[in-house]
């Protein structure tokens, strides 16, 4: 089923809806000097104008007035506006799936990870996460007959273990040649927590111009667990969480990718049936996460992935491998 739907979709569309306003520039009373305003917070796109809220835009100084105006017109120019069920349908026939390369993990999701939601991998240390975001990166360029969505990844790294070479190693697998691969890799390493929003904030042209149907946040949570220790630390960094994953959401919609995000775990020993262990991140992350798939380990390479959450599947689990060849289904549990 996957890369099934939304066949008359145009492929040269990248965002959720065809914009009819190409630039800032061209949406009614953006002259030069606010088109800079909103580009200094990271709003480059008319669709990330559409996405964003007037607060955002009075805080760049642009009067009240201005502001709702603009966030309209790049609301009707992207069709955001209220809709009925049977234009809804339409609309959800763009979303897509995109393919994991993994058969038993497609089949826990039904085709793959959707477009315009975000997935979360959640999991120990050495549970396949950071390798499970690599294969993404691979087959996201696949053609849509393959399950991929013929585009390039944006990848921002929080752990450093984004290694090319295995990028390399899984491009020929599918058959794609490993330079032309790493060329539709935008990477980028965030050595803070703030660094990591600020990324995510300014990526909207980047998304655009490269053609990114798949956004990698490799891991969310490490730098804010690290950096806001404590309980009084605890409302400000959750706080900081979930505007970041409001963005991620944001850019996931106007641009029609998938977003995953892996996200460590802590030890809650009456957290029954994911082995003592629950994500980071609390009810913040968990509420904005529309599909949650927990990874444990198996017998050597074999890995179990469980889904815990999602909108519409029922959960399950399906065993699969690590291997040189990436991540494989496998038969066992
Ligand atoms: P996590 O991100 O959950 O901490 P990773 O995705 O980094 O974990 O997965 C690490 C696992 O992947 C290790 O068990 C490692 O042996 C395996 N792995 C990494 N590269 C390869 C490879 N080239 N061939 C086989 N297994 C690999
Ligand atoms: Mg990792």
């Amino acid at each position: 089923m996957a890369g099934q739907s939304g066949d008359n979709a145009d492929p040269t569309d990248s965002g959720y809806y065809k914009a009819k306003y190409q630039s800032l520039e061209d949406l009614p009373s953006v002259g030069p000097a606010t088109a800079s305003k909103l580009r200094e917070i990271g709003l480059k796109t008319v669709e990330s104008i559409a996405m964003a809220t007037n607060a955002e835009l009075t805080a760049a100084g642009l009067g009240e007035e201005t502001a709702a105006k603009i966030i309209e017109a790049a609301r009707k120019s992207i069709a955001i506006t209220f809709v009925r069920g049977d234009e809804l349908v339409e609309l959800r026939k763009q979303i897509k799936r995109l393919t994991t390369g993994c058969p038993s993990l497609d089949s826990l999701l039904k085709g793959g990870l959707e477009t315009q939601s975000l997935t979360e991998f959640y999991g120990e240390f050495g549970t396949g996460k950071s390798q499970v975001c690599h294969q993404l990166c691979v087959t996201v360029q696949l053609p849509e007959a393959q399950g991929g969505l013929e585009g390039g990844a944006l990848y921002i790294d929080t752990e450093n273990t984004f290694r090319p070479e295995r990028i390399q190693q899984m491009a020929r697998r599918f058959g794609l040649d490993p330079m032309e691969a790493l060329k539709k890799i935008i990477f980028a390493e965030a050595y803070t927590s703030e660094h990591q929003m600020f990324l995510l904030d300014n990526a909207d042209e980047v998304i655009k111009e490269n053609n990114v149907r798949l956004i990698i946040v490799d891991s969310l949570t490490s730098h804010f667990r690290s950096e806001y220790l404590g309980w009084e630390m605890l409302a400000n960094r959750q706080q900081l969480l979930n505007k970041h994953m409001h963005k991620l959401m944001r850019l996931s919609r106007a641009f029609n990718t998938v977003a995953a995000i892996t996200n460590q775990v802590m030890a809650q020993p009456d957290a029954f049936f994911t082995k003592g262990v629950v994500p980071v991140g609390g009810h913040i992350v968990g509420h904005m996460s529309h599909s949650r798939i927990f990874l444990r380990k198996g017998r050597g390479n074999i890995r179990v992935a469980k889904l815990t959450v999602s909108p519409s599947l029922p959960e399950g689990e399906v065993p699969i491998r690590i291997t040189e060849q990436g991540i494989e289904s496998d038969e066992e549990i």
